[in-house]
């Protein structure tokens, strides 16, 4: 039975988390063998407390004694620069070189859109996670004059452009998608560009099935809100995969319900909804549960539970398609009734 670390963190995070654990649980009573969970208390109470943010030991035991991680969110005001949540997060991602991030970004009721006419969105986006421009190379020069120069190196290798395209051409295949499009900017940053639409290429060639295309980043910004349906599956760099996905997922409503894995295929697996701690609404039961939710289904299926995520993803849908929602969503349940709702539904199949 896989192992998963639970860690529900700060703020909503506990509040979201809670519900992610009910649905969990739920999946473990229709479909044995579930998970066993193992909590974890990593966050800011442990650390104001201890002084600790994250051992050696710790990450250790994650890396080689779980299957996977569920977490709830990180971030609390009381801590200076959330600096345990930079610890805990990137030290994760670099210890555990997880560099897929996958954010699917499916339309579950086109009034959750700001688009007139979003059709039938489903997105899948691939954002290399461990090189770009966010493995903060370079520096600062005459810092604090007004000749002041700062120089941030952008990070492309081939074995990390290779490895982020095989996944999304993976998962294309897996999920009986037609087309993975490429997003650059090769005409501006022509020595990035060119490696990748090499590789990019390179890779398609192992997949003669999967369409592909190449997009500039900004045209891809305006194409996402003007015909964002064109799409099915992006593979896009750090930054242009930071920003593309959350205007995805404005796209279909929100942060809310945004779900995401970060993975290193084939050794580990961390699954986060994609909204952070929420300070300003942490407590008050109204944080919607359906991203950390959808996380959970996304981690049942990456460890082979493909029959409990869908069931998982059909309650979600069935929840809002029922206006079971939260305040986000313009509904007027709380956290738990809409996580209990949808353990309910796991638990009947209904
Ligand atoms: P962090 O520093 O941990 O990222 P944050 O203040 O940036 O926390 P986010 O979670 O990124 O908070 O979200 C920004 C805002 O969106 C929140 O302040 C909150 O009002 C709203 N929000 C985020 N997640 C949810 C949710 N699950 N349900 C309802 N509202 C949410
Ligand atoms: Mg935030």
């Amino acid at each position: 039975m896989p192992r998963v670390a639970v860690i529900p963190g700060d703020g909503i995070g506990l509040e979201v988390m809670r519900e992610a654990v009910r649905v969990l649980e739920a999946v473990e009573s229709r479909f044995s063998p579930g998970c066993e969970l193992v909590h974890w208390d990593l966050g800011a109470d442990r650390f104001l407390r201890d002084g600790i943010t994250i051992t050696d030991e710790e990450f250790a035991s994650l890396s080689n004694d779980h299957d996977a991680i569920l977490l709830g969110a990180l971030g609390d005001p009381r801590v200076p620069g959330n600096q345990h949540a930079r610890d805990i997060l990137l030290g994760l991602r670099f210890r555990l070189d997880l560099y897929v991030n996958y954010r699917p970004a499916v339309l579950l009721d086109p009034a959750l859109s700001p688009l007139k006419a979003p059709g039938d969105i489903r997105l899948d986006i691939f954002r290399e996670n461990t090189e770009g421009v966010y493995v903060n190379l370079g520096g600062t020069f005459k810092e604090g004059t007004d000749r002041e120069t700062a120089i941030q190196e952008d990070l492309n290798t081939f074995t990390g452009v290779e490895r982020i395209c095989r996944a999304a051409f993976e998962h294309a295949v897996k999920r009986g998608r037609s087309r993975v499009t490429l997003v650059d900017k090769a005409n501006a940053m022509p020595a990035a560009g060119r490696l990748w639409r090499r590789v990019f290429a390179l890779v398609a060639s192992d997949f003669p099935d999967i369409d592909t295309d190449a997009m500039y980043v900004d045209a891809m910004a305006m194409d996402l809100v003007r015909r964002p349906t064109r799409y099915e599956v992006i593979v896009t760099g750090n930054l242009f995969g930071d920003i593309l996905s959350d205007l995805a997922a404005e796209l279909v409503g929100g942060l809310g319900a945004a779900a995401s894995a970060n993975v290193h295929p084939g050794r580990h697996a961390l699954f986060e909804p994609v909204h952070g701690s929420a300070p300003d609404i942490a407590g008050q039961g109204v944080a919607n549960p359906l991203g950390a939710i959808a996380s959970a289904a996304l981690m049942l299926d990456h460890l082979g539970h493909a029959e409990a995520a869908q069931a998982v993803e059909e309650a979600v849908v069935a929840a809002v398609d029922g206006g079971v929602r939260t305040a986000d969503m313009g509904g007027d349940r709380s956290t738990e009734q809409v996580g209990t709702w949808i353990a309910d539904r796991v638990l009947s199949g209904g």
